[in-house]
């Protein structure tokens, strides 16, 4: 028998001191995925990863010991909480021999707790093949979940499809209406649809316009798909060669739509999948050079710009938001936002429009006015040394600042000053899309409504006019000196050049890609070749 006096160790007593996160954990419903790593980790090493079983009596006083010794665990949740513990692949044996047990004392599982179950099944499916009998235990506890409740809610739908996927026949497919069950209350996470979606790549052609269907909703949704999606589709191709170039140029077209950034991982895959068909495709990694010249082929990066059409359309979809939809300047007044236009008329059109405030917080808000009143004159300055015209956007509040720095604003700059409950950013984009297509802007905001606003086919125009216009502060130096984070002028995300795809990536999943314009670090430059000879089925094995 396990040594009962250890697992005292390793667990709290009731009543002892606890550790500090208690006191900002036991008030909200824990997640049994999001437990403080100490303890449990440490019943996780020292015991669940040496067993494939604990007697009754152990398990009793694992349970017992996590209920007294955590307030955030009690009798409803302590069993998701043990098997959310053992949620390894190859704990699997363990996770059943607990819910074995707790039948075994006449107590039904609830429904998080087999939920949990079901995701250890997954864990074990993405190392080794279930056997028939473990999959028919996953679709009976699926089968059973569904039967108890007419509409599950989130969570559970996440897990059912985490185990209808890891079977091997059509079930998986009933989670499909599962995740419009998730929309109910909210999107679906990156989780459940990513499983479902890599499923959906992983088995027959028929299925892979669902696989792409999901894929263009989750990344809509602002769900970047888990590079396990990203690897599904390629280790298929790898067997499908003849489907190659087709279904990897729908893939690279949609990395550049949605400006996702795969992770090196997948990147790796493309390189092994490059090597086993080098008549299909020429993979290889490398770096930009100067103005995002190709280290590899010596190509340029294609030129953010837009061209005059979009740009007409992007300025002409802003001004009718502003003019007839009026929810673009939600914080300000009708009267203001007239006064604004005619300013606008009178003054426009300008070289580059700075959002004030903007740039007086940029390097803290600890400054005093007079410090920020500087920093902003030394940016008009920046701007009026190259013969500029310039707008500075501020609140009325900026004019008790230094006199003598706003004076020099004031004269060498227009100034619009807004009431102090304004947002800047549309005033910003206002005047820059007002003032035509060579107008630049200084801000470091990101834009992510506007952006968000202008709908699917505008966004990526709007995001290429803003990568090509922002300008930012970096600092301030010890003598005063800014340097200004000037634009890059190459495109950032995957696209082709005469014929030639550069496809950027990092070096780990991320399910919150920042927004910033920065120039990825890693590239592929990859050619993808037409076929020409008449389409042969490869049988070669592959590993997932
Ligand atoms: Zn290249």
């Amino acid at each position: 028998m396990y040594n009962l006096r250890l697992l005292r160790n390793i667990l709290p007593i009731a009543g002892h001191a606890h550790p500090r996160w208690l006191a900002s954990q036991h008030k909200r419903r824990p997640q049994p995925g999001s437990l403080p790593p100490d303890r449990l980790e440490q019943l996780r090493s020292d015991l669940f990863e040496r067993r494939e079983e604990l007697s009754g009596a152990e398990w009793t006083e694992v349970r017992q010991s996590l209920v007294d010794g955590y307030k955030h665990i009690n009798g409803h949740n302590v069993d998701a909480v043990i098997l959310g513990v053992c949620s390894a692949p190859n704990q699997l044996a363990l996770a059943k021999n607990y819910v074995e047990f707790l039948r075994s004392r006449g107590s039904k599982p609830n429904a998080a707790t087999l939920g949990r179950l079901l995701r250890v099944y997954n864990a074990a499916y993405h190392e080794r093949p279930l056997s028939e009998a473990e999959q028919s235990e996953i679709l009976q506890i699926c089968r059973s979940l569904q039967a108890e409740h007419e509409t599950l809610d989130a969570s559970s739908c996440e897990n059912v499809i985490h185990g209808l996927v890891a079977t091997s026949g059509d079930d998986w497919q009933r989670g499909v209406p599962l995740l419009e069950m998730m929309k109910v209350t909210s999107t679906p996470s990156v989780a459940a649809y990513s499983a479902l979606t890599e499923k959906a790549f992983h088995v027959a052609s028929p299925e892979q316009e669902l696989a792409w269907l999901l894929l263009e909703e989750m990344a809509t949704a602002r769900k970047p798909p888990k590079c396990e999606v990203y690897l599904a589709l390629l280790n298929r191709l790898a067997n499908e060669t003849a489907q190659l170039p087709a279904q990897l140029s729908r893939l690279l077209q949609f990395l550049e739509r949605h400006e996702i950034l795969v992770s090196q991982r997948v990147a790796i895959r493309l390189q092994e999948l490059s090597s086993q068909v080098p008549q299909l495709l020429h993979t290889r990694t490398t770096h930009l050079g100067a103005l995002g010249k190709c280290q590899s082929c010596q190509q340029h990066l294609q030129p953010v710009a837009i061209s005059d059409e979009e740009f007409r359309q992007l300025s002409e979809c802003f001004l009718e938001r502003v003019l007839i939809r009026r929810d673009v300047f939600q914080r300000s007044t009708p009267e203001e936002v007239a006064r604004f236009k005619k300013f606008v008329e009178k003054t426009a059109p300008y070289d580059c429009v700075i959002d004030g405030l903007n740039v007086a917080y940029s390097t803290g808000t600890k400054k005093t006015p007079q410090q920020m009143a500087k920093l902003v004159a030394t940016v008009v300055r920046h701007f009026r040394e190259q013969d500029k015209r310039v707008l500075v956007l501020g609140r009325e509040h900026m004019r008790n600042w230094s006199k003598q720095a706003m004076h020099y604003v004031h004269s060498n700059a227009s100034l619009f000053l807004t009431s102090n409950l304004s947002h800047d950013d549309p005033f910003l984009l206002y005047a820059t899309l007002r003032s035509g297509q060579e107008t630049d802007f200084f801000s470091r905001d990101l834009m992510r409504s506007h952006a968000f606003h202008l709908g699917t086919e505008l966004k990526p125009i709007f995001r290429r006019w803003q990568q090509e216009h922002q300008f930012s502060l970096v600092t301030q130096t010890q003598t005063g000196q800014i340097i200004v984070k000037e634009p890059v002028r190459h495109r950032l995300c995957a696209h082709q050049v005469a014929g030639t795809w550069h496809v950027p990536y990092c070096a780990q999943y991320t399910p919150h890609p920042t927004d910033s314009f920065e120039v990825p670090a890693n590239w592929l430059c990859i050619q993808l070749k037409e076929q020409t000879t008449p389409a042969t089925k490869t049988k070669t094995k592959t590993t997932r």
